[in-house]
C-alpha cells in the first residue's frame, strides 16, 4: 500500500513549500519509531508528568444496574489536563526536542488541544502560538485564559466562519513561513501523513495498557470496546490494543447531535451527509455539500464537532472492522447523569457518547462477558454546558450574581 494511505483514505495533499518540512518530520518520526529508547522515554515522561498507566476501573454499580456484561472503564480522564490529548502533545513535544526546534503552533476549536499544547510548550520551554477562530475565542474564554497564563499567544482568526477550519488554514500559513524552527502540533489522527499514523502511535499507549489490564482483572479479552469519535485519536488509541484480535468488536460512537436525520449533528460514518473528499491535506469522509463546501456541524460536545474523521477509521469502517454508531445530545446528558449517580464518575460530554452506546448494549450481553468504555476525558470543563442542560436554577443565579459583581 502507498505510504500514508489506509485503503483509499489518507495521503498528504500539501503545498510544495512544505515538502521539505514534511520530509524532515517523516524522517525524525521514522527514526523515533524504530528507536526503543524513544518509546521508553515517552512512557517514563507520561508516568512522571501525567498519570500513566491510567487505571482500568470495574464499574460494578453500572454493571449491576444493567444486569448484563461487566463494564470496565479506561480512565484517560486522569491524565494531566484531564484527557487523552496529553498523550499526543507530550509525544510530539519529545519529537520537537529531537528535531531541535524551539517553537510550536497549534489550532484549536473548543480550546482543549490548545490548552494541552500550551502545557506541553511550557514543560519543554518552547514558544507557543495557538490559532483559534474569533468566534471560538469568545465562546471558550476559560480555555483562552489558561492558554495565555501558560505562556501561549492566542491569535483570534477573523477570516471565513471564524471557527476551527479557518484557524487550521491560518496555522498552515504560519508554518509555511516558520518551518525552520517551528513544528505544527496537530491534535488528532487527521491531516496529512505522517500525522494520522504518528498521533495513533502515541495514543496506542491507551490500548497497550488496557489489553494488559483487562487480562489481569477479568482474565479474558472483552467482547466489545467503545470509544467516542471526533477526529478519532482516543478511539484509535484504545482500538489498537485489540485490532489484532477479531473476536473483540470495536465500536466508534459519533456525535448524533439533534439526530442524524436532522442537519444538526457531526456524524461522518453514520448518517448520509458525509462523502469522500480531499481537504485539510488528506482524503477522508467529510461533512460537505456536493460542491465540496464544508457543512456546519453541531454537537453538545465541542470536541466531537468536526467535519472530517481519521482516514484510519474511515478505512477500518469500510473494512467492517469498526462498527459506527451515533449518540444524540439528549442521550449523552442522560448517560452522564447515570454515570455520576452510579459510579461517582464525571465523563466529558465527548466521552459520554461512548457510554450511551455501551449502556444500550450491555443489558443484551451475558454476565460472563466484559466490555470496555474509553473515558477519554473528565467533565469538569463542561460545567457551563451541563448545568445549562440540567436547567439548574441555582447555577443560573450564581452566573448572574458573578456578572453583576464584575459590572459594579
Ligand atoms: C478532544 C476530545 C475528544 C475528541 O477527539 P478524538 O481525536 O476523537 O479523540 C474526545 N474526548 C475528549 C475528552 C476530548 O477532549
Amino acid at each position: 500500500m502507498k505510504k500514508g494511505y489506509f485503503g483509499q483514505w489518507g495521503g498528504a495533499f500539501i503545498p510544495e513549500v512544505l515538502y521539505a518540512t514534511f520530509a524532515q518530520l517523516n524522517t525524525e518520526y521514522e527514526k523515533a519509531r524504530a528507536d526503543a529508547a524513544f518509546w521508553q522515554e515517552y512512557v517514563e515522561l507520561m508516568g512522571n508528568y501525567s498519570c500513566r498507566p491510567t487505571p482500568l476501573t470495574y464499574a460494578e454499580n453500572l454493571s449491576n444496574h444493567f444486569g448484563g456484561a461487566r463494564i470496565y472503564i479506561k480512565r484517560e480522564d486522569l491524565n494531566h489536563t484531564g484527557a487523552h490529548k496529553a498523550n499526543n502533545v507530550m509525544g510530539q513535544g519529545l519529537l520537537v526536542k529531537r528535531m531541535g526546534k524551539k517553537r510550536v503552533i497549534a489550532e484549536t476549536g473548543a480550546g482543549q488541544h490548545g490548552v494541552a499544547t500550551a502545557t506541553m510548550a511550557a514543560r519543554f520551554g518552547f514558544d507557543c502560538t495557538v490559532y483559534m477562530g474569533e468566534e471560538d475565542v469568545a465562546r471558550q474564554r476559560p480555555n483562552v485564559f489558561w492558554m495565555e497564563k501558560l505562556g501561549a499567544t492566542v491569535v483570534p482568526v477573523t477570516s471565513g466562519s471564524r471557527t476551527l477550519k479557518d484557524a487550521m488554514n491560518e496555522a498552515f500559513r504560519d508554518w509555511v513561513s516558520s518551518m525552520d524552527d517551528t513544528h505544527y502540533v496537530i491534535g488528532t489522527v487527521c491531516g496529512p501523513h505522517p500525522f494520522p499514523e504518528m498521533v495513533a502511535w502515541f495514543q496506542s499507549i491507551i490500548g497497550i495498557e488496557a489489553h494488559k489490564q483487562i487480562l489481569q482483572q477479568f482474565g479474558r479479552l472483552p467482547s466489545r470496546v467503545y470509544a467516542c469519535v471526533g477526529g478519532g485519536s482516543n478511539a484509535m488509541g484504545i482500538f489498537q490494543g485489540f485490532l489484532d484480535t477479531p473476536e473483540v468488536e470495536l465500536v466508534g460512537v459519533e456525535a448524533g447531535g439533534e439526530g442524524i436525520d436532522t442537519d444538526r449533528h457531526a456524524s461522518r460514518m453514520t448518517g448520509d451527509r458525509a462523502s469522500a473528499g480531499v481537504a485539510q491535506g488528506y482524503k477522508t469522509m467529510f461533512l460537505q455539500n456536493p460542491e465540496g463546501q464544508m457543512l456546519d456541524t453541531h454537537s453538545i460536545a465541542a470536541g466531537l464537532d468536526y467535519v472530517g474523521v481519521s482516514p484510519i477509521l474511515a478505512d477500518l469502517g469500510e473494512q467492517g472492522r469498526v462498527r459506527f454508531e451515533a449518540a444524540t445530545d439528549k442521550e449523552v446528558v442522560d448517560a452522564l447523569a447515570l454515570s455520576m449517580r452510579k459510579e461517582g464518575l464525571i465523563p466529558a460530554l465527548e466521552s459520554s457518547h461512548g457510554f450511551v452506546q455501551a449502556f444500550k448494549e450491555a443489558p443484551t450481553m451475558a454476565g460472563d462477558e466484559a466490555i470496555i468504555i474509553n473515558m477519554s476525558g473528565r467533565g469538569d470543563k463542561d460545567i457551563f454546558t451541563v448545568a445549562h442542560a440540567f436547567d439548574d436554577p441555582s447555577w443560573k443565579k450564581f452566573i448572574v450574581d458573578r456578572g453583576n459583581e464584575y459590572s459594579k
